[in-house]
């Protein structure tokens, strides 16, 4: 099995609810174990005006393969109910990987480590209750990134 880290967003319908759901529908993926999920937190959208996103990362072991594992999260969106109008705009579930074992992935469809990870405050606390002595495959801590990414914007619920 491979340790995976699931980003996990919402920002629309009731988004603790939209977590706990996919929390749930997480649990029951084939091959996969889900081992531990962050706290939840609350961030500042990234576009103005828009509500609030809650945002989680949760530890998956898993057999599935990358793209199998892509498939199965786009899934669940789907089933949430997810509508997207605009990039980053409003959306009921967003369903990340954030890192797949030290894979380097570079695929038309799906990039790890996510492209989010680096610069996202409400992606890398919650990764660093989960894994705190982390380290990418490119030698970087998440201590180091986290030293540059200031916790702002951000709340822990
Ligand atoms: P987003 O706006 O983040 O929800 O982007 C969704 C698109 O990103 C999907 O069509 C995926 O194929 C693509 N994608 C690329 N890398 C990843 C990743 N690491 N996790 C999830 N989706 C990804």
């Amino acid at each position: 099995m491979e340790r995976v880290y699931i980003g996990l967003g919402s920002n629309l319908a009731d988004p603790a609810e939209q977590l706990r759901s996919a929390l749930n529908a997480l649990a029951q993926l084939a091959s996969s174990e889900l081992v531990r999920v962050s706290s939840f937190y609350s961030s500042d959208s990234l576009l103005p005006g828009q509500p609030r996103f809650t945002n989680a990362v949760a530890a998956l072991n898993t057999d599935l393969d990358p793209l199998t594992l892509l498939d199965a999260l786009q899934a669940i969106e789907l089933e949430q109910g997810r509508e997207r109008h605009e990039r980053w705009g409003p959306r009921t579930l967003d369903l990340d990987i954030i890192l797949f074992g030290d894979r380097v992935i570079d695929e038309p469809r799906l990039k790890v480590p996510h492209y989010h990870l680096q610069a996202r405050a409400f992606v890398l606390y919650p990764l660093a209750e989960l894994a705190p002595h982390l380290q990418l495959a490119d030698g970087r801590t998440l201590d180091q990134l986290l030293s540059d990414c200031p916790f702002v914007g951000l709340e822990r619920l």
